[in-house]
């Protein structure tokens, strides 16, 4: 195997590149083309595939990266460059990942290589590029160049466990390996370009390249930070997926308690279905070789076989026996004539003209269904209906079904009430644990409904740590938004490892995701915006399918086409999920309008609607008329 088919490139540009004035360091323009990409270049070919890990302007990476991903950082904040090393090994596909940061363009074409070898021979954990440089005195020192290093992908809850005491820097995360020095000769190959002077410098010293095909960003334009661009849903369905894992605890349990679980392992069956060959119709059973071939033949019935009560007996030539559905074919028997397609039936003798039936026909081969040994249900399915029948009729009374997952959920605000409350001046009643309620029961979740927390401190720690040492998931709604006037956010940040995202998406924009710590437990965070559409469309965009992988389930949902009723305004740049009324046109064909006013803390308008108009990213203004894509929410369990 190649060396560069096992490492990955992984291109560190999440840096606030503050000594830049905060511009987006890889987005310079840099001898015809952007800094990042030259450091792509040099990257790609010493590895199989790149991918870039940045904070900003994801867009922009996402057009120069193509097809390899853009991973923004999971931990919230510019945490620096191990924040960029956790999602890249997170990310890693290969046994090995390469970095190199994005103001970097000079590094050598056989970084991977050199570091390797010594990876290899020293049998470490990671390689790091080494440079000899003088001080002010002239005296040399060694130089370590930490974001040039080859890491083994297999060290990721090494670097996790370190990120998780609050430590940010990379040595000290590199401490903890066994690594590989790898002395380089050639220290300009590792200078990195840090500010705007240093920019133009190396633009003067050097002519300009033909300009790559790439999208040079507007520095001009390049946004501050503080206002990192809006993560798109896909993406942050993406981030989650990766990190939820299935619980694996699992439980036997009768047939009949087992609607709605999780299968935990394949459901074999046991034996062929059918079991024996069987009758397909109400007639007579006969050897197809009497059948006539013109004319007519008459066949005398000598017994009668029901189903459940086999006939034993084989006909000889000209002979049948009568057959209900279902019943075992008698022994010599390959074919079975329907009643009504007899010419005659007078007392014991059946008449039968040519070509009235084939030989073989009408008959349910024993295994035609399914095979004994082979996999009736896969694990994972959710069992339904007819699943629970499909079990039954393999003899099968006790299923293994992963346990329930426990769920806890509250509330937060200040201005909430319960039902039963006076509704003060300037408050609400809160409604989203009962949506939630609702959506977790479906799924088929434990619940632990935990009531309205205040926006205080103490209060919103001791409900978090309680959850946690409770559940596998923990979801909140409220104080996730930037501007919230609460303590929500900071408790989070505070009592695990959570990413506070902006989402490119309407209704539903802030979204809190990551694990709470409770001493040794620890429990999924979802910390869902406040406003009630706001909290169920990101419920079920985020919570459910993360939920559903914990169950260890599929979660792929179905969506359907139907024609727009009326115009629909849609920006692109953001996924819009607007509720509507499904119908049925005159012409037959499904239409949907929507229902009314559409804020997102307009609850009848989800109310109203049996589905959800999903208006994708890139998508502009909708024509009364075009097709547009649907999610019913009968099909949201
Ligand atoms: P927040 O994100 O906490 O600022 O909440 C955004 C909006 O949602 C505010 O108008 C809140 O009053 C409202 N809200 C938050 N939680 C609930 C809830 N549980 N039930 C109803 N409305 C809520
Ligand atoms: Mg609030």
């Amino acid at each position: 195997m190649s060396l560069k088919s096992k490492v990955t490139g992984l291109i560190l540009a999440g840096g606030r590149g503050t000594r830049m004035g905060r511009v987006d360091k890889g987005l310079q323009p840099f001898r015809g083309a952007t800094l990042v990409a030259h450091v792509l270049d040099r990257l790609a070919p010493q590895v199989a595939s790149v991918a870039i890990n940045a904070t900003r302007n994801l867009p922009q990476y996402q057009a120069l990266a193509g097809a390899s991903p853009v991973l923004p950082d999971y931990l919230d904040g510019f945490a620096g460059p191990l924040a960029g090393l956790q999602i890249g090994l997170q990310f890693c596909p290969t046994e090995l990942l390469l970095t190199a940061p994005c103001d970097s363009p000079f590094f050598p074409l056989d970084l991977a290589r050199r570091l390797h070898a010594a990876m290899t021979e020293q049998d470490a954990d990671m390689a790091m590029a080494v440079t000899m440089e003088r001080d002010e005195h002239g005296a040399p020192y060694r130089q370590p160049h930490p974001v040039f290093s080859l890491i083994k992908a297999s060290t990721l809850p090494q670097l996790d466990a370190y990120l998780d005491t609050g430590a940010r820097r990379m040595e000290g995360f590199f401490n903890t390996l066994k690594v590989a020095e790898v002395l380089f000769d050639d220290s300009a190959a590792f200078s990195n370009i840090n500010t705007l002077e240093e920019l133009q410098h190396h633009e003067r010293n050097a002519p300009a390249q033909p300009p790559a095909a790439l999208p040079a960003a507007d520095a001009g334009a390049a946004p501050r930070d503080g206002d990192p661009p809006a993560l798109p849903v896909a993406e942050a369905q993406r981030l989650i997926r990766e990190r939820i894992v299935p619980v694996d605890a699992t439980e036997t349990l009768p047939l009949l308690a087992a609607l709605d679980r999780v299968l935990a392992a394949d459901i074999i069956s046991p034996i062929d279905v059918p079991a024996h060959d069987n009758s397909a119709m109400d007639g007579y059973a006969l050897r197809g070789a009497d059948l006539p071939g013109e004319g007519t033949a008459t066949f005398k019935t000598i017994g009668v076989a029901y189903a459940g009560h086999p006939f034993a007996q084989a006909p000889q030539a000209n002979e049948c026996v009568r057959i209900m559905t279902g019943a075992s074919i008698p022994p010599g028997c390959d074919t079975v004539l329907p009643q009504e397609l007899a010419t005659a039936i007078d007392g014991d003798t059946v008449t039968i003209a040519a070509h009235a039936i084939r030989a073989g026909a009408n008959l349910r081969r024993a295994g035609e269904d399914l095979q004994a040994g082979g996999v009736a249900i896969p694990a994972g399915k959710r069992l339904r209906p007819a699943d629970m029948g499909l079990i039954a009729s393999l003899g099968i009374g006790q299923v293994g079904v992963r346990r329930r997952l426990k769920v806890a959920f509250f509330s937060t605000g200040d201005e909430l009430r319960s039902l039963g409350d006076k509704l003060d001046e300037g408050c609400v009643y809160d409604s989203n644990r009962y949506t939630l309620f609702g959506m977790l029961t479906r799924l088929g979740c434990d619940v632990i409904d935990m009531g309205v927390v205040k926006d205080d401190p103490q209060a919103l720690e001791a409900a978090l740590r309680g959850a946690a040492r409770q559940a596998d998931a923990i979801i909140t709604s409220g104080g996730v938004s930037e501007g919230a006037a609460d303590y929500t956010r900071d408790i989070m940040a505070v009592l695990g490892d959570v990413a506070f995202w902006k989402l490119a998406m309407r209704p539903g924009r802030p979204l809190a995701f990551g694990k709470i710590q409770a001493g040794q437990d620890s429990a999924w965070l979802f910390g869902l915006p406040g406003n009630p559409v706001a909290v169920m469309v990101s419920f079920y965009m985020f919570a459910r399918p993360a939920l559903l992988r914990m169950m260890g389930g599929e979660s792929a949902l179905q969506t359907v086409q139907a024609r727009a009723a009326e115009a629909i305004r849609k920006r692109p740049g953001r996924t819009e999920y607007q509720r509507g009324i499904l119908s049925t046109g005159s012409d037959g064909v499904p239409q949907v309008r929507l229902t009314g006013a559409q804020g997102s803390g307009i609850l009848r308008s989800m109310s109203e609607a049996n589905c959800i108009v999903v208006l994708h990213h890139d998508q502009a203004n909708v024509a009364a008329g075009e097709m547009v894509e649907l999610m019913l929410f009968d099909g949201l369990v």
